[in-house]
């Protein structure tokens, strides 16, 4: 299903164009107006979803396998080095557009791009409690 007011809806649906490296009937894999690297995509299913907690579990599991032969195709024709997997969830996660997508970030030897975070120094006590709390 489509949402009327959503841009990534429009763009999969073909109503606002795109460079789309890839189409099937269920995904649209465009590239990135603001792209970290050279040949930065999104992977966007054509079902409107808002993030991954509303997306359907087989649109879910697609979404992986397409991701794995799009970065094999990367690495053959861009020849990157690597590739980031980036997923946003929430405003606060830094999601800015509000229908699920992946990103695909081909990664390249000094490509200048970092993408990461300040790793904390929990003791062993908070891991455990933090852990207890995950599964409990
Ligand atoms: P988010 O921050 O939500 O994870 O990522 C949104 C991404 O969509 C950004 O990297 C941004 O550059 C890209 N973007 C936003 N609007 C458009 C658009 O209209 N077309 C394309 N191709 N990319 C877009
Ligand atoms: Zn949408």
């Amino acid at each position: 299903m489509k949402k009327d007011d959503c841009i990534f809806c429009k763009i999969a649906a073909g109503e606002i164009p795109s460079k789309t490296i890839y189409e099937d009937e269920l995904f649209r894999v465009i590239l990135d107006l603001g792209p970290a690297t050279k040949g930065h995509a999104l992977i966007l299913p054509k079902d409107h979803a808002d993030n991954l907690f509303k997306l359907p579990d087989d649109t879910a599991g697609k979404v992986l396998v397409l991701a794995k032969k799009l970065a094999t195709q990367m690495k053959e024709k861009l020849g990157c080095d690597g590739l980031n997997l980036v997923q946003n969830n929430g405003e606060e996660a830094g999601q800015t557009v509000k229908h699920f997508h992946m990103h695909m970030i081909p990664r390249y030897k000094n490509d200048g791009q970092r993408i990461g975070w300040k790793p904390g120094e929990p003791t062993q006590d908070e891991l455990e409690s933090i852990k207890n709390q995950m599964i409990g």
